[in-house]
């Protein structure tokens, strides 16, 4: 028989979503793969079950239904400013990961070298590679996740195409500050390489910390592509909406590959998500103060069993240093943790291209009570002698 693919072997199935399945065969509780475990706005289930019984259930227009793309250009200027023509700066995917893979099959020719922070959510080195492009990896340095733009300009220096920027950082809960994400677009503009940033997150940015639009910042907006989703923001993961938002030079080549790749997303979902987009203010400032509570209430888990952490300044990640702990390295941790105490965290190592083994990342996108479920398991153990 024929080989399959040999590029395929640069990479494994995702270990966020197989620690999913570590926490369902062991009935942990699951603080692995980032969805929450509480229901969308009401609003949204009623647009969608009035979706049902609409006339939307054939394909819609490939890029994106023309209603749909008109309320998400509106919501996109209304918190970043930047002007968005929904016919020509829009591409709307199943879901922010196919958003990322038709941005960089769209920027990328085999090849090509992309640059990619680590640690990095675990998408884009696949993506990298699946469209046949080589990822350089610049580490962002501990405890504070800094950017080292001397590393970062050796990394343009390589001919580099492209450099992912996820902001706020999945894992690691970076958020860029303007200075940072101003000399970034510095050096993509000397050494003329596209930024792709990853802002699903946009929402969930902790005070006193802002989120700055990469694409608003001065003469960026030609050369971002930016790779956004409505998962996080109206709780709906499931939904698997999202969208790459771009120049018209570069939406018009965008379009063919989310075309071929998918036809287009559920058109249905399109109908019932406009709902969201349209929601006010109030609705971001309730979500915001939701996340702070759920992020203060599992760090102070965190602390009062002895838990070494880096704060998070946005999304809702935390990564946890066990490096104390007993552990031989993070794999193991996870999977003893998910066993013995009943909570699933993912092996730092997972989000890592350098050899690092001492962090595991948990989620907190749930409910009050499973967060000090999860806590209260965390504690006690900790609390009994004698075990890793
Ligand atoms: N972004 C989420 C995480 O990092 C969910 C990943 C996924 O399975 N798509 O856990």
């Amino acid at each position: 028989m024929p080989p399959t693919a040999a590029r395929l072997s640069a990479f494994t199935e995702s270990v966020i979503r197989g620690m999913t399945r570590v926490a369902q065969r062991h009935g942990a509780i699951n603080l692995s793969q980032g969805f929450p475990d509480f229901d969308p706005p009401a609003a949204l289930l009623e647009a969608l079950a009035r979706a049902a019984r609409g006339s939307n259930h054939q394909y819609a227009v490939t890029w994106g239904a023309p209603r749909f793309r008109e309320a998400l250009a509106r919501k996109i200027t209304r918190f970043s400013g930047v002007e968005v023509d929904p016919d020509q700066h829009l591409v709307v995917t199943c879901g922010g990961t196919e958003a990322m893979m038709v941005a960089m099959m769209t920027a990328c020719q085999p090849g090509d070298r992309v640059i990619v922070f680590s640690p990095f959510y675990e998408n884009y080195a696949a993506d990298a590679v699946l469209c046949g492009a080589v990822p350089v990896h610049v580490a962002l340095r501990a405890p504070a996740f800094g950017v080292d733009f001397d590393e970062l300009e050796r990394a343009f220096r390589t001919g580099a195409r492209a450099v992912v920027l996820c902001n706020p950082s999945n894992p690691c809960g970076k958020v860029f500050t303007r200075e940072e994400l101003v000399r970034i677009g510095e050096l993509a503009e000397r050494y003329d390489a596209f930024v792709i940033t990853d802002e699903v997150y946009e929402h969930i940015v902790y005070a006193p910390r802002r989120h700055v639009y990469f694409a608003a910042l001065p003469g960026m907006a030609e050369r971002t592509l930016v790779c956004n989703s409505l998962s996080k923001t109206y709780s709906i993961t499931g939904w698997r909406l999202g969208y790459v938002q771009a120049s018209a030079r570069v939406i018009a080549e965008a379009r063919k590959v989310h075309d071929f790749l998918t036809i287009g997303a559920a058109a249905p979902i399109q109908e019932a998500a406009i709902t969201g987009l349209e929601f006010p203010d109030r609705y971001y400032e309730d979500f915001l103060a939701d996340y702070t509570r759920k992020r203060d209430v599992f760090l102070g888990y965190l602390r009062a069993a002895g838990l070494p952490f880096t704060e998070p300044e946005g999304a809702y990640y935390v990564m946890t240093d066990i490096s104390e702990l007993g552990f031989s390295n993070d794999t193991d941790a996870a999977h003893w943790l998910a066993k013995e105490v009943g909570v699933a965290g993912v092996p730092g190592s997972s989000f890592f291209h350098e050899p690092v083994h001492h962090l595991i990342r948990f989620h907190f996108a749930k409910r009050e009570e499973t967060l000090r479920a999860a806590g209260e398991k965390l504690m006690a153990w900790r609390k009994a002698p004698g075990r890793p």
